[in-house]
């Protein structure tokens, strides 16, 4: 019966093609500006782990932050009860890498899907664990079931010599006390985080737990049900930069966005969907990413309402 969902990502690529190009890449770093701005890529992966895929699937990207998922998924799997204290749970409404708020809310960040957020994740990731990037390769790669999953170092060295706005944060929560750790260590992490190199099909294998009360279908538990709800509705209000309602109302799934052009989305009890096509809009998220799966969700009903 799954047979005809090849077909749907197949008619979903093919029917955007015209489109193909539409938006800007992102240009704050070399490694982003070379990407082919053709790139259009779709993997769909089932709760019974069964996967389907279409387009430019299988080439690898920068997952920038959709890799904030992940590591919110290691912090939370060390149940630190502190977390919730650090970092709040609302919609930012501002840019993903704004520092006003921090200075109003006395560098406790809106959520852990903008950057402050997740440099308090990885905060508190590297208090418990000596090598968090380490750490979080092997969870990805457990995950995705892919060995060779490598952090892009070249997007990292990139990440790390422009990273000033990020620096600026780190530190600025370091004098609020909200980073335990030295402030350079946290950055180094996060940007080997953000500069993960993945696949549609690999991103929606190691999605699919979130579809699937915390469980891979091999039965690998990463988060409770509890747990998983909340990274899902942190996906929905938190997980398409500032905007994330128009997001919501058009596609109607959780979902988590990167730079590089990258979408994870989720149905709970279903699936996992990554999309990747490097144009984003002014938001920062991916346009014909975000087409893909308006589209997937408009023509098949299938969305979390
Ligand atoms: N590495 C990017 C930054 O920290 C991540 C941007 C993103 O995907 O939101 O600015």
């Amino acid at each position: 019966a799954h047979a005809d969902f090849d077909q749907l990502l197949q008619t979903i690529v093919d029917d955007l093609a015209p489109e193909r190009g539409a938006g800007e890449l992102a240009d704050y770093i070399e490694p982003l500006r070379r990407v082919d701005p053709l790139s259009f890529g779709m993997a769909l992966c089932t709760v019974e782990g069964e996967l389907y895929c279409a387009g430019d699937a299988t080439q690898r990207f920068s997952i920038q932050s959709v890799s904030k998922v992940l590591s919110l998924t290691l912090a939370m799997q060390h149940g630190r009860h502190d977390l919730w204290r650090r970092v709040g749970r609302e919609p930012s409404g501002n840019r993903f890498n704004s520092l006003v708020q921090l200075e109003h809310e006395r560098g406790i960040p809106r959520n852990p899907f903008i950057n402050a957020g997740a440099l308090v994740v990885t905060d508190v990731i590297l208090e418990m664990l000596s090598d968090a990037k380490a750490t979080l390769l092997d969870l990805v790669r457990g995950v995705a079931g892919a060995a060779d999953i490598e952090f892009d170092r070249e997007v990292a060295r990139a990440e790390h010599e422009t990273g000033h706005t990020n620096r600026a944060m780190a530190w600025f929560m370091k004098s609020f006390g909200n980073l335990q750790g030295d402030p350079e260590a946290v950055l180094d992490a996060y940007f080997h985080h953000c500069a993960l190199s993945m696949s549609c099909v690999e991103l929606a294998r190691a999605g699919v737990y979130l579809a699937n009360g915390g469980c891979t279908p091999e039965g690998m538990c990463m988060l409770s049900p509890a747990q998983t709800k909340q990274v899902n509705s942190l996906m929905l209000t938190c997980g398409a930069y500032d905007a994330v309602g128009e997001f919501a109302f058009r596609v109607g799934l959780p979902a988590k966005s990167g730079v590089g052009g990258g979408i994870l989305a989720i149905l709970p009890g279903r699936f996992s969907v990554a999309v990747w096509s490097p144009g984003l809009d002014r938001a920062g998220n991916s346009v014909l990413g975000t087409m893909a799966l308006e589209q997937l969700s408009s023509r098949t009903g299938w969305s979390i309402f």
